[in-house]
């Protein structure tokens, strides 16, 4: 494309807001480049020893890694990094890649890349499908070797200088946390979607952010101007002025929605006529903690634990742990007197795979993930309880359970829960005796067993980024499938319907914490179904408190009566078009925060 056309290429809004500067292409992956050249005489023995410290240094790498994984991992992943050590250390490679250096004359770099490109072929050449899948071995080790060489930055975001919009194919969760915060304006990804954990990192941020834009990756070159317009999921190569200056109209118009919708110093989630719907904020480790205050957030209504596991290849100690959650139990203490916070217990699997943790599954969405990791590796589950209940002990503290699809599930953490307590009462290890339990409402099972659950724990959450994922069978991450990823498809609004009437009926509170419980439209439903809790990204607290505080308990019993006044047969998107209508024909001033 020619690089002085200004183009604008349309995304999902991703994350609101607005950001204009430079691109950088953030390639994670990929091949390590290495310098390559033919060494002078005399440079053999500087060359061999610095490859034999790269193999000595990713030696103790894999050695540390094996240990930790034999402690509390499955056999497999401790199988895979002993096969590494394997290659690392086979006397037929070691000679070869020496060889290169003494006879072919090459620099230690240049000879790991002969050397495995050689054994690469050797296997990519065998008819067994086993040997022909250890090339990604193969691949594996040589990265280690390049990095111990070169130096190389695991992080591709090494290159990254100036402020700049982070233009990607994906990003992971780990790649994410990895990214230097102060030198990023925003996302522009080719896949990803609304509810993809780089869409929520964004909104933790207060990043803009427009994922699912095709192939914006080979679209933009390094450098270039653009404007990314999360509100509306667009972003704009090589704008002109005009384009400039109707931008700059566009931000200024943000901010004055911004003022519009600051909450006059109401707690958020108070109603006009003075009831309320808590509203909550969604923080994970990493991100400042005071942005809960800044946007009026009453509490922390899900604490993503796995964040600390993210950027890592290890588990973090009980201690590291205890730490980082007291931080945050103290400082819901301070939003005011009985605010809790809710920590979840580590939910990894899916997209949020962790190094050397996470083991390789055919179907990860399926597979060992959350709860069912936890409850497969007791050693990590009991070190991460132990280390929520003591932090309870410096306030109110909920601890919730992810992905729970059956009441086996419940009862198993119950047990596990009990023996942490005895074991910390029979080690005088103070915590708090009044920890609420839950659980997150996030698979369609879970929300049909929501009558029997609701007997057996003190809380629910329900976790739409998923339910929604899970009930429609449509990747959150996914953009092809986007049109599928629908809150407001009928069996979703069955599903909430039960869960709420489940926890009601039990007398237990019930919050939503998926992103959903950010839009002014479908929060504000399930506000009106009797939620007693929305739980958001902070930045997305003040337009829901708005909305709120301009309604009665009243106006919510009405606008409960929206979808069920619908046709059967209605699509999600009719639902949606008729409660959109009802709430700009009720708040007619605040028309723009519907749209
Ligand atoms: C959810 O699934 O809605 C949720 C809040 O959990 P996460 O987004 O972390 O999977
Ligand atoms: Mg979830």
């Amino acid at each position: 494309m020619n690089s002085k056309t200004p183009t604008t290429i349309a995304g999902l809004p991703t994350a609101r807001g607005y950001a204009s500067g430079p691109v950088f292409i953030y390639r994670g992956g990929g091949q390590i480049p290495i310098p390559e050249y033919v060494i002078g005489p005399g440079q053999e023995t500087s060359e061999l020893m610095r490859l034999h410290r790269a193999v000595g240094d990713v030696r103790r790498d894999l050695e540390g890694l094996i240990s930790v994984l034999k402690e509390r991992s499955g056999k497999e992943d401790v199988r895979v990094f002993e096969c590494h050590l394997m290659l690392l250390e086979d006397p037929t490679l070691n000679r070869e890649a020496s060889s290169h250096i003494t006879e072919g004359r090459v620099n230690a770099e240049s000879a790991v890349r002969r050397t495995i490109d050689g054994a690469r072929a050797q296997f990519a050449r065998m008819n067994d499908a086993y040997f022909r899948e250890r090339v990604r071995d193969i691949d594996d080790v040589e990265r280690r070797l390049l990095k111990a060489l070169t130096g190389y930055d695991r992080n591709p975001a090494a290159e990254l200088k100036v402020p700049s919009i982070i233009v990607a194919d994906d990003l992971t969760p780990s790649e994410t946390v990895q990214l230097p915060r102060d030198l990023v304006l925003g996302f522009a990804t080719n896949g990803g979607s609304t509810t993809s954990h780089v869409a929520l990192l964004a909104r933790a941020l207060a990043l803009p952010a427009v994922c699912g834009l095709g192939d914006v990756t080979s679209r933009v070159e390094p450098g270039e101007f653009v404007l990314l317009d999360g509100t509306n999921g667009a972003i704009t190569v090589n704008p002109d002025e005009a384009m400039r200056r109707e931008f700059e109209a566009l931000v200024s118009r943000q901010r004055a929605i911004a003022a519009e919708v600051a909450t006059g110093g109401l707690p958020a989630g108070t109603l006009k006529d003075g009831g309320e719907v808590l509203v909550y904020a969604n923080v994970h480790p990493g991100i400042p903690l005071a942005a809960v205050t800044e946007y009026g957030a009453r509490g922390i209504g899900l604490y993503r634990s796995e964040y600390l596991w993210l950027d890592r290849e290890t588990e973090p100690s009980e201690d590291e742990q205890f730490e980082a959650y007291k931080r945050a139990v103290i400082y819901a203490g301070k939003i005011r007197e009985g605010a809790s916070a809710c920590i979840r217990a580590l939910d990894i699997g899916g997209d949020k795979l962790v190094r050397g943790i996470s083991s390789k599954e055919a179907n990860p969405f399926l597979g060992n993930r959350s709860i069912r990791y936890l409850l497969s590796h007791r050693d990590v589950m009991r070190r991460q309880l132990r280390a929520i209940m003591r932090a309870s002990a410096f306030g109110k503290v909920k601890l919730m359970y992810p992905m729970v699809s059956c009441i086996e599930e419940i009862r198993e953490c119950a047990k596990m829960l009990e023996s942490v307590k005895r074991d910390l009462s029979a080690e005088d290890i103070p915590y708090g005796k009044d920890v609420r339990v839950g659980v997150m409402i996030e698979v369609p099972s879970a929300a049909l067993n929501a009558d029997a659950f609701a007997r057996e724990v003190d809380f629910f959450s329900i976790g739409t980024n998923d339910l929604v994922q899970y009930t429609m069978a449509a990747d959150r991450g996914n953009d092809a499938v986007a049109h599928l990823y629908q809150p407001f498809n009928p069996a979703i609004l069955r599903l909430i319907k039960e869960t709420v009437a489940a926890a009601k009926r039990h007398g237990i509170q019930v919050s939503v914490c998926g992103e959903s419980a950010a839009d002014p439209i479908v929060g504000v439903y399930w506000a009106s179904l009797g939620v007693d809790v929305l739980s958001m990204s902070s930045t997305y607290i003040p337009v829901i408190a708005k909305v709120l505080a301009s309604l009665t308990r009243h106006d919510l019993d009405e606008y409960a009566q929206v979808p069920e006044s619908m046709p059967p047969g209605s699509t999600a998107q009719e639902i949606f078009n008729a409660c959109q209508a009802w709430m700009i024909a009720r708040l007619p001033g605040l028309q723009d925060v519907f749209l």
